[in-house]
């Protein structure tokens, strides 16, 4: 259990999209804005099971571990939450998250439905942000057109899709990513409450 206070945790924001809403570059935007305005703002960065892309960095897109070391660490209580996703275990490192909330941060989680369940169980007072794509067919288009999974993950990604999205009204906010420029204003609004256009 995580010892920080309710204030604090106003400032965790947990966000949860299906693959293909858009939200890795939305969050990359929200990190340049807070870079460029001088916000204190901190990503965590999940521990998984899952074998890196080839694009992916050790320590930056997550902390890539295996299952042996996963169980471990479960074991010692070193996660906020975890599940398994698309077959993979990942997991919220606690200690980072507690100690730049302490520290004047504000937190983002890049995390699955489950996960954004259970760190509400625990913290209702986080803020939990739903982002959709604007529709199952634009979505499948996304996913296609970024050439990243075959036609058979794609079915099964976009199957995971609608079951997240049923679960869209359960988070405090919904954005939907029709545009990129009106979602992370709205995401903007949301993180730093004043208004961005
Ligand atoms: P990917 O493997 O495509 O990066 O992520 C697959 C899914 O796992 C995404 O929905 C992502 O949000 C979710 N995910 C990433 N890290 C965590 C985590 O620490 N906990 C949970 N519950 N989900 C995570």
């Amino acid at each position: 259990m995580l010892k920080m206070s309710n204030n604090l945790a106003e400032n965790l924001f947990i966000i949860t999209a299906p693959s293909g809403a858009g939200k890795t570059t939305l969050i990359k935007n929200v990190i340049e804005f807070a870079k460029t305005k001088d916000k204190k703002v901190f990503m965590s960065v999940s521990h998984t099971t899952r074998t890196p892309r080839s694009s992916e960095l050790d320590g930056t897109d997550y902390f890539f571990i295996n299952k042996e070391q996963f169980m471990f660490n479960i074991n010692d209580q070193v996660y906020l939450e975890h599940a398994i996703v698309h077959g993979n275990l990942y997991g919220t490192p606690k200690q980072p998250i507690e100690q730049n909330l302490e520290n004047g941060f504000k937190v983002l989680l890049e995390i699955d439905w489950q996960g954004a369940m259970e760190i509400l169980k625990t913290y209702p007072e986080a803020q939990s942000i739903f982002i959709s794509p604007p529709s199952i067919k634009e979505l499948h288009k996304r996913l296609h057109d970024r050439g990243l999974d075959s036609e058979e993950v794609i079915v099964e990604r976009i199957d995971g899709a609608k079951l997240e999205m049923e679960k869209s009204s359960e988070f405090k906010y919904q954005i939907i990513n029709d545009s990129l420029e009106t979602a992370l204003k709205n995401l903007l609004n949301i993180i730093f409450r004043e208004k961005h256009g």
